[in-house]
């Protein structure tokens, strides 16, 4: 068996709960590369960069239109239409101007994309993501005038020990907005996130290996 296989089985009996999703990160791997985890029937998949989804993953889904791709990386508004074409989900609806684009194109396309609204839990300058404040503006803004289907946060917390409070602030934030879904927990910690009520972690070196 591929050992992408014994690696990606071995994080789902970690798991065991029906109810969290994996994520498969394939970002930056080639696609002859992953397709043992697409042959082997995973679905989902998390890219971060539109021009790669394109060439990567633009063939395969017309022959398997069951996997869902998933925008986690930080989307330009240049890039929203094309975003639309190409994901399932984003994850990274950060700011006024994309979500509103991404609503123009949703129209334009006719074709409806599932969002989270990105956090920045931990306040952090460099960080893309809404800050908790503006979050309650910017979730009715982006479900109530723009008609986004809005299914949960996501976030990136802070490297600095304090996870759990990070988690456990989201949980609440996402339990708040009444929202099913949450996007949390990474290679390092996704154990952890599913405790504080993850529903999608998202995985890449701990299946695929390190990236170059
Ligand atoms: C790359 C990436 C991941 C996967 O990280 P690993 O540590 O390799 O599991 C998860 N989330 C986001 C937003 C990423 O950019």
């Amino acid at each position: 068996m591929s050992l992408i296989i014994e690696k990606f089985k071995n994080i789902k009996s970690i798991i065991n709960n029906s109810n969290v999703k994996i994520i498969a990160v394939s970002k930056t791997f080639s696609y002859d590369f992953i397709k043992p985890l697409v042959d082997y029937g995973h679905d989902h998949f998390g890219e971060n960069k539109v021009q790669e989804v394109q060439v990567k993953w633009t063939e395969v889904k017309k022959i398997k239109p069951n996997i869902k791709l998933h925008m986690i990386g930080k989307l330009q508004s240049n890039k929203a239409k094309e975003a639309i074409k190409l994901f399932d989900y984003i994850h990274s609806v950060d700011n006024q101007k994309l979500a509103s684009l991404l609503s123009k194109y949703e129209m334009e396309l006719n074709k409806k994309v599932k969002y989270f609204i990105q956090v920045n839990i931990g306040n952090e300058p460099q960080k893309s993501g809404i800050i908790i404040k503006d979050l309650d503006n910017f979730f009715d803004y982006c479900t109530k005038d723009l008609k986004l289907n809005v299914i949960g946060l996501m976030a990136i917390p802070p490297n600095d020990g304090k996870e759990i409070f990070y988690f456990k602030n989201l949980m609440e934030l996402n339990k708040s907005l009444e929202l099913k879904e949450l996007s949390l927990g990474m290679s390092g910690d996704f154990q952890e996130a599913i405790k504080y009520d993850a529903t999608f972690v998202r995985i890449g070196s701990s299946i695929f290996g390190k990236r170059s």
